[in-house]
């Protein structure tokens, strides 16, 4: 039989395994760099949250340079996650200079283990005085060094948390860390009341997938909107778009497909371990999903991913729009949060088990998930709550601003059985009774998907599905975190005293859970979540349904969130406000910015080309008049009045929005830019295309 002649790449898994991993200062090469003893305690404090030993520091932080020098790396920086939602990082030479002026290249503990980037223009909510301006940051061993490569440099970059000189946290790093701890703590007492908690350590993780659109470079360019804000402030769908369902899955174009080569390589490089690319729902829709990992890990892991698409997209002279909506009347990006919890010997333990007391388990923790969603679904709106957002949540195969769970038909069942009490009727052609000694096995079923729910049951994890594109994961994965951390202890409260009479536990379990699904099922929903139905329905549960940002936000500086956040150690009060503050100020500001884009595109570019079109248009009639052409007269006056009207509308409707501006009246600002957009897409609909001044949703979105 003929083969194939050996590829000219070589081969994929010599290649795979030669650069996955090559710029990360990973356990395996700190094995090689570090003496035995420094590399043991080092491994202790990264796996068993072990406080870091200040005295190996200097000896790890010789070790990364060498190994920084050997990947061609000159600089170090301290790399963070501010409030502002992206990454940081300021870079210092490994240039020293010895007692005689002579260089001598040096990387010391201290520098390693704390840093003082000047941050003063960070947001800090009023967390930091400018006077006392400085930030500190402190390295979080958990998460490995890596590279940073250009053409022509390289830099160590080393993951820190960002704190206050008084140590709170300024950072979107720190409260991860904190949430991660206690619900991992609860999860292991709650194991314990199962008695299978000695000894194992829970970890709580975190699979991000992300989509994203591509838009060609040039066309980009000649779009303000897209330039300014991320997203079009106008233009209309074209005639086919989504509704084909034709891109979803479909066959990927070269142009993309050898961006998205680029990427997994630069992505393994790194040591994230991008597993799956395909074409999303709408036109140019893309979407990135790597394996899961630690969640403090995986957060980092994403923001790189969102740097290393848009570096790639550049390369490849596309743009990478992360933002939520960037098209109106079409599938926006998300980033499905899949969250669980896991153990050495259980794999997650959202697993329904293979034994019952393991199912037990699961029930118990599916069920403390569901009351800890019910009783915050406003904090975890909160969590997803930002501008580009509330253009998607709700719109075009989003999930609604309503925060509801789907479990599937399996769980309902089961679910079912629980709070009827009936457990010994038969579920799945099995007989059903929740006491951990003879529950019996719950048969998987993953096949089961409604894609229309925010927080949906998928198997081993709960996805949830609001979380924004661009959006950083570690607030939603805090948020979720602490309020599973409540419901969890308060669970352990009622069992941990019981734990060693069986019946009484038994009886117990089954009385709790019976009780919390009964009084939490409101929140579970298995219907359509895009429906106007729906929306009646939530209503009449009583289940929150928040469209708009700020009052979204809100909810973060209850009294109910500020003693949740508290009494877990997660945010003080103060830092909670401070989130608050900022995030309503970048609302604000980003609102600003796209009423300002809106104001400027109108009026130096679409009345211009309208102006243009109306003389055009009363040219050729003149000249019709000369020439004594009476045939086609009436359709060209007709349009020139069409047109003339609605370009007299713009200026009015220009007037309208600058005073809702003036007054920072938001809600006159979203309607005066909504109104301005739709005089604006009319007429596009009704120019000559070559007279249009930006490219249009056809041009952009069909690469
Ligand atoms: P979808 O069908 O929703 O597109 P994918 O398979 O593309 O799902 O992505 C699912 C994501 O969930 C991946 O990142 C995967 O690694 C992650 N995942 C799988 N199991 C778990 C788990 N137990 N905990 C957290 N994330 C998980
Ligand atoms: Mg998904």
């Amino acid at each position: 039989m003929h083969t194939n002649p050996p590829s000219e790449l070589g081969n994929a898994a010599t290649f795979i395994a030669e650069i996955y991993g090559q710029d990360v200062f990973n356990m395996e090469t700190m094995r090689g760099y570090l003496p035995r003893p420094v590399y043991k305690k080092l491994l202790a404090t990264i796996r068993k949250d072990e406080k870091l030993d200040p005295d190996i520091a200097n000896e790890v932080a010789q070790a990364m340079m060498t190994w920084a020098l050997e990947k061609g790396a000159s600089h170090y920086s301290h790399w963070f996650q501010p409030l502002n939602g992206s990454t940081a990082e300021k870079h210092d030479s490994f240039v020293d200079l010895d007692s005689e002026g002579n260089l001598k290249l040096k990387f010391s503990g201290k520098s390693l283990v704390q840093g003082e980037p000047d941050a003063s223009s960070f947001p800090s909510g009023g967390l930091r005085a400018t006077f006392e301006a400085r930030g500190y940051t402190a390295w979080d061993p958990t998460s490995p060094a890596f590279i940073k490569r250009t053409t022509n440099g390289a830099t160590l970059c080393i993951p820190t948390a960002f704190c206050s000189y008084k140590g709170q946290a300024l950072d979107k790093k720190t409260p991860l860390l904190r949430s991660m701890s206690a619900v991992t703590k609860m999860a292991q007492r709650l194991l314990s009341c199962f008695g299978k908690g000695d000894n194992v350590h829970v970890g709580a993780d975190l699979g991000a997938e992300q989509e994203y659109f591509l838009v060609d470079k040039m066309l980009y360019e000649q779009r303000p909107d897209l330039m300014m804000c991320g997203r079009t402030l106008f233009g209309n769908v074209p005639p086919k778009h989504q509704q084909m369902e034709d891109h979803y899955f479909g066959s990927i174009k070269d142009r993309v497909l050898e961006f998205m080569v680029d990427v997994d390589e630069a992505l393994w490089k790194l040591g994230i371990p991008a597993k799956t690319r395909h074409n999303e729902v709408a036109p140019g829709q893309f979407e990135i999903a790597p394996i899961f990992e630690s969640q403090n890990l995986a957060v980092d892991h994403n923001m790189l991913v969102m740097e290393v698409l848009r570096k790639t997209a550049n390369k490849h002279n596309m743009v990478c729009l992360l933002h939520e909506k960037p098209f109106a009347g079409m599938n926006g990006s998300g980033k499905h949060n899949n969250w669980s919890l896991s153990a050495p010997g259980f794999g997650s333990l959202l697993n329904p088990g293979s034994n019952p007391q393991e199912n037990a388990i699961f029930l118990t923790l599916l069920c403390a998930t569901i009351k800890a969603v019910d009783e915050h679904a406003d904090l975890l709106r909160a969590s997803v709550a930002k501008i580009g957002n509330e253009h998607r949540l709700g719109a075009h195969e989003a999930p609604p601003a309503i925060i509801s769970i789907f479990l599937g038909d399996m769980l309902d069942e089961v679910i079912e059985q629980i709070e009827k009490g009936s457990t010994k009727k038969t579920c799945t052609q099995k007989t059903m009774n929740i006491g951990v000694d003879t529950l019996p096995m719950l048969p998987l079923d993953t096949s089961d998907r409604n894609r229309t729910s925010p927080f949906a049951f998928t198997g081993n994890k709960f996805e949830f599905r609001s979380v924004g594109s661009s959006q950083t994961c570690a607030w939603p994965m805090t948020v979720l975190n602490t309020i599973v951390t409540e419901t969890l202890d308060e669970i352990c409260n009622i069992l941990e005293p019981i734990k060693d009479d069986p019946e009484q536990f038994n009886s117990t379990l089954n009385q709790l859970l019976q009780d919390i699904i009964r009084n939490h099922k409101r929140i579970l929903f298995s219907g359509d979540g895009y429906g106007e139905a729906w929306v009646k329905e939530a209503e009449n549960r009583g289940l929150p349904n928040v469209p708009r940002t700020i009052d979204a936000l809100a909810p973060l500086v209850s009294e109910k969130s500020i003693a949740l956040f508290e009494k877990y150690g997660v945010v003080s009060p103060v830092e909670l406000h401070a989130r608050h503050d900022i995030q309503t100020e970048i609302f604000y500001k980003e609102l600003n910015i796209e009423a300002e884009t809106a104001v400027l595109m109108v009026e130096t570019l679409y009345i211009p080309a309208v102006t243009e079109q109306l003389t055009q248009l009363t040219t050729a009639l003149t000249q019709m008049n000369k020439a004594g052409i009476t045939a086609g007269t009436q359709a060209t006056i007709a349009r020139a009045n069409r047109v003339g009207e609605l370009l007299d509308t713009l200026p009015v409707q220009v007037e309208a929005l600058r005073n809702a501006m003036d007054k920072g009246d938001t809600f006159a600002i979203q309607q005066g830019m909504a109104e301005l957009r739709v005089t604006v897409d009319t007429l596009e609909s009704i120019t000559d295309a070559n007279l249009w001044p930006v490219p249009t949703y056809a041009e952009l979105l069909f690469l």
